[in-house]
This record gives structure tokens, sequence and C-alpha cells, in this order.
């Protein structure tokens, strides 16, 4: 896809933050995302069009771009990561000389005081930010090393994120907003591997049910699948459990579990409940941006 679209819609302030965290976590521009949506959302009436959107469409389709992993290699490489915001009299030092390693596999709990640079480190993991300097290696692959192409493809690829809120677009049922990632490959969703994973998490009741119609905790269920669909080496979630009741809380990371024995895959959540981090294999905390206890 090449040249320009402009696609029209109109958007509250919920959806519009939504679908710039979705489309920006998934690298994939709002244009692109839109035009992919229009004959969906027109169809539905979900809601009315009205708002430009001038751009050009990012690429959808997977891009052959090789990416050497290496199977070997620790899940996850954090070396003296150091990432500063702003400069002069207001600069910050949100990491300053972090590192750590998770295994393959592995479920990694991170936690840490407000402000000590527990997101900033998942968002250099996510390819969403990046590392002033230090070293990331995630999947065998050193972030620094990938262009704009590569790095929208392993967010969608090789990372699954999950955030505490706005996780999901809101025009899009529960099955539509898992299939996002493929969708936004140009590739057609396997209907055997979407149902596998709403009934891995428990939310087969819900496939067709509109966010707005779901529970907080049915929500972030839909929103881990989403995660999964791509079956990314490693799940990055950012206090899941942050707006959810106890209950509902131990049921995600019940489900994260069940996803790492199902898949393998490795999960590094951030939380500040002790009761969540005790349900992971091991407890990595934060402090001034340095990993402080837990590496080993
Ligand atoms: P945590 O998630 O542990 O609460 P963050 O990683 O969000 O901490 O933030 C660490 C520090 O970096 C904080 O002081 C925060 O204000 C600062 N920070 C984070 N993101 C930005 C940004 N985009 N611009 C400026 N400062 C930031
Ligand atoms: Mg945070």
């Amino acid at each position: 896809m090449s040249g320009t679209t402009l696609v029209n819609f109109r958007l509250d302030q919920e959806t519009k933050r939504s679908m710039e965290g979705v489309c920006h976590d998934l690298g994939m521009s709002m244009t692109t995302a839109f035009t992919l949506f229009a004959k969906k959302v027109d169809r539905e009436r979900r809601i009315p069009f009205d708002v430009s959107l001038d751009g050009t469409p990012s690429p959808s389709v997977a891009q052959p771009v090789t990416i050497a992993t290496n199977h070997a290699d620790p899940a996850v490489i954090v070396e003296d990561v150091v990432r500063v915001f702003g400069e002069g009299a207001t600069e910050r030092r949100a990491l300053d000389g972090a590192s750590l390693t998770v295994r393959r596999g592995e479920f990694v709990a991170i936690m840490g005081p407000s402000g000590s640079g527990k997101s900033t480190l998942l968002h250099i993991l996510g390819g969403v930010d990046s590392a002033t300097s230090g070293r990331v290696v995630v999947d065998g692959m050193d972030l620094s090393t990938l262009g704009s192409n590569a790095l929208a493809l392993y967010r969608r690829h090789t990372v699954g994120l999950v955030y505490q809120f706005h996780n999901l677009v809101p025009f899009l049922s529960a099955r539509d907003n898992i299939e996002l990632p493929v969708r936004f490959d140009g590739s057609r969703p396997d209907p055997a591997t979407i149902t596998e994973l709403l009934e891995l998490l428990d939310i087969a009741d819900c496939e067709k049910s509109m966010p707005s119609e779901l529970s907080g905790g049915q929500q972030q269920r839909v929103a881990i699948a989403r995660a999964l669909v791509s079956r990314p080496a490693v799940i990055l979630a950012d206090e899941p459990t942050g707006s959810l009741d106890r209950a509902n809380g131990e049921k995600v990371v019940e489900l994260l579990r069940r996803a790492r024995e199902r898949f393998g895959t490795t999960v590094v959540l951030v939380t500040h409940d002790e009761g969540v981090a005790a349900a992971a294999d091991r407890v990595v905390r934060i402090s001034d941006g340095r990993v402080v206890c837990g590496e080993e």
C-alpha cells in the first residue's frame, strides 16, 4: 500500500485515546487502521464517520524482514540501560543503569515505588520507547539494530503489551479486538487459534460482546488474548490487575500462568500487589531506575 488515504470518522475522546494507544503499540498508523475498519464500522454503525485522518498508511503486510533470533538466548537481556527524559534543569533519569536477565518461559514480577522506572522499562522492552544507552536484547534481537519496519513487526510478533486501562478498541467486539494484530499484518485470523485463546482465557461466552458490555476482568482477559494471538515470546504487562478487585486480579494472574504453560510465553509483569507478585517465579525490585533486588 502507498499513497495518501482520507478516512472520515467522528471519534469521542475515549475511542481516540484507545485507538492511538493500540495503533502505537502495534506499529500501525491510525489511517491504515481506520481504512481496515471502515467497512466494519460502517456496516455495524458503531460510530458515525466524521473525522479526517489524512496520512500515508503504514506497511500492513508482513515485510520480508528477517530477524535473526537465537533461541538459546535468554528471553530478555537488559544491560546497564539508561533512559533520560528532558535536559538541563528538567532532566530526569527514569532508568539509571538497570540490568536484568529473564529466562525463556520465566514469569517475573517487577515491583518498586511509583516513579522508579517500571513503566519506562516495559516501554523499552516493548519497542515503544528506546534506551538512551545500554543494551536491550529480546528473543535474541538487539533492539537498537531494528529499523522502523522491523520494530513495527517486533511489536506485533515478538512482544504482547497489556496495560491497566484502555487496552481495547471500544467499537470492536471482543473477538475483533483479539484479531487486530493479525489483521494489521494483512492476514486472516485462523478461527481455531482464536477459539483456543477464547477458551484458554475463559471468555468464550464474550466473543461477540462489545468492551462496554464486559466486566473489567473480562476486558483484561480479552486484552491478554490479543497480546497472545501472535504467539509472542514475551508478554509485558504493566499493572494489569491495578484496576481489578482481588478475585479478578487473581484470575488474570492465573490465566497468564496458564498461557505460559500452554505456549511457553515469558511473562514480565509490573505490580504493586505483593499477592500478585507471589504468583511469579521471581520478584525483581526497582528503585531509582536500577534493579536493586532479585537479579540473578
Ligand atoms: P513507574 O512506572 O515506576 O511509576 P515511570 O517509568 O513511569 O515510573 O517513570 C519514571 C520516571 O521517569 C518518573 O520520574 C517519571 O516522571 C519520568 N518519566 C516517565 N516518562 C516520562 C516522559 N515521557 N517524559 C518525562 N519524564 C518521564
Ligand atoms: Mg508505571
